[in-house]
């Protein structure tokens, strides 16, 4: 049999020109006819790479030399960058990543979809991309005598540990709020400080497991996770008290319990140590509880963005009915309510149902329903006891629409249907699919929800072609 060919070779390295990025943000150039990737690199740039994985249809390759500099290169801002693998685009110029971003929701509509005709809109940035980031969930680690606090490697559990005075040019992460970064410092201090001799002494496994921060920034309300084992720790009123002394001003103070296995943050189980177990926040009129279990988006101001796009591309009259599928604590369904007659919200997660249902009690708004359970199975079921929403708004995980959902929407003949994905990828699939069943889809706004990562939220405005027989 006649050996197999590749045009490369592993370890053989090539130069290439680099223009475009993938889903994962790494350069995308071609040689010998194969796609190659090349993380770390940026349109326009001309690269020596070594190829290091071949795939029958592309291959990956490790930047070695650049030969020349796209004029969109850029210094990273944050030293711990390379190390850190939190952030894939902060070599490159902020406008250029937006230019980009549109051009993955671009392709995802007109190439992997096959959809011509459709406005994909410039994607909506920030005026100031940094330190947007309103949550921060840290790993806490050993090492030598003590704790640090960081973000692990990339694709490794060795800790990027930069929550210290002097760790390299900036402590703490360019992307989170700053008192956060202020707040995390202090807490790894007094882990060091109260942990210590309590834990290196019983040398079981990690006591303390992560440390997650949020803050409410409407409000300005700070919450603190703690996630430890369970089990006694003599020193946590020490802890709690010398915390709150040097911050008098956080709203919550949590010790969650996780015994569980690596992987999932949060266990089930909170213990208050100081003020309440929830902060509130502000979205526009709106006020939203946030228990440490819930779900929030990370980026409040792009957030208000999406949901006014939302809100624009429902065109409610007061007159309809809406169904907010994949409801989270229920902040679309609620945005949506002044402006409808009735919205029903559907949400998997239980106590993310409850909050929505406690957030429409806070909000004073009674024409609203929150369903618990998976979409694919509720809406048919509520179908079948003759609902006919004039509006769906599907705002599902990456993963997309099941099939179920979509054939559901289809069947009722919604008349408009507004799309919020988080993934072009699948938001292509699923444009596909509603493309073939009777609708138009007819404009697109990607927002810039995530600055620096390869990310980018996407919401569709899709229309039956023809109306309800
Ligand atoms: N619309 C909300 C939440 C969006 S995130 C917001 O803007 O904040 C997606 C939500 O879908 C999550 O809350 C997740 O728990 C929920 N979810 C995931 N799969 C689901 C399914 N099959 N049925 C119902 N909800 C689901």
């Amino acid at each position: 049999m006649a050996e197999k060919k590749f045009p490369l070779r592993k370890e053989e390295k090539i130069n290439l020109l680099i223009d475009g990025i993938n889903h994962a943000g790494e350069g995308v150039g071609r040689c010998n006819g194969m796609t190659v990737f090349v993380p770390v690199t940026v349109p326009g740039d001309t690269v020596q790479a070594e190829v290091v994985a071949l795939k029958k249809n592309y291959a990956r390759a490790r930047l070695v030399n650049i030969i020349e500099h796209s004029p969109a290169r850029k210094e990273p801002e944050c030293t711990h960058f390379l190390s850190c693998g939190g952030c894939r685009l902060q070599h490159m110029d902020y406008g250029e990543q937006l230019r980009l971003k549109t051009v993955l929701v671009r392709d995802s509509i007109n190439r992997i979809a096959g959809l011509n005709g459709v406005t994909v809109n410039e994607t909506v940035g920030m005026d100031y991309p940094w330190h947007y980031r309103n949550k921060v969930s840290l790993h806490v680690q050993e090492c030598g005598e003590g704790y640090e606090l960081g973000f692990y490697e990339e694709g490794s559990h060795k800790l990027a540990g930069f929550f210290k005075e002097g760790a390299g040019s900036n402590s703490g992460c360019l992307l989170v709020d700053r008192e956060l970064n202020e707040a995390a410092l202090i807490i790894e201090m007094l882990i060091n400080k109260h942990g210590d001799k309590f834990h290196l002494k019983r040398r079981t496994d990690s006591f303390f497991r992560h440390v997650v921060l949020r803050k409410a920034f409407n409000t300005g309300e700070i919450m603190v996770v703690l996630v430890t084992r369970s089990g006694d720790w003599p020193q946590q009123k020490a802890f709690t008290d010398e915390l709150l002394s040097l911050w008098p001003g956080f709203t919550s103070v949590v010790r969650n319990i996780n015994d569980g296995p690596p992987g999932i943050i949060l266990g089930g189980e909170n213990l208050i140590l100081a003020g309440r177990d929830y902060i509130t926040d502000r979205l526009g009129n709106l006020a939203f509880t946030i228990s440490p279990l819930s779900f929030y988006q990370v980026n409040p101001v792009q957030t208000m963005i999406v949901y006014r796009k939302a809100l624009e591309y429902a065109a409610l009259t007061g007159k309809e009915t809406v169904i907010d599928a994949y409801s989270g604590i229920g902040t679309i369904a609620l945005f949506l309510a002044g402006q409808a007659r009735k919205v029903l919200g559907i949400e998997l997660v239980a106590r993310a149902v409850e909050d929505a249902r406690q957030n429409a009690l806070l909000n004073k708004i009674n024409n609203v329903a929150f369903h618990h359970g998976k979409v694919e199975k509720l809406l048919p079921a509520l179908t079948a006891r003759g609902l006919h929403p004039d509006v769906a708004v599907l705002d599902p995980p990456r993963k997309g629409c099941e099939r179920k959902t979509l054939e559901v929407v289809s069947e009722m003949k919604v008349p408009r249907v507004v799309y919020v994905s988080c993934n072009p990828g699948t938001l292509a699939r699923d444009c596909r699919y509603l493309a073939g069943k009777g609708y138009r889809v007819e404009e697109v706004q990607p927002v810039d929800m995530f600055p620096w990562n390869a990310h980018v939220e996407s919401i569709i405005l899709i229309k039956r072609a023809e109306s309800r027989m």
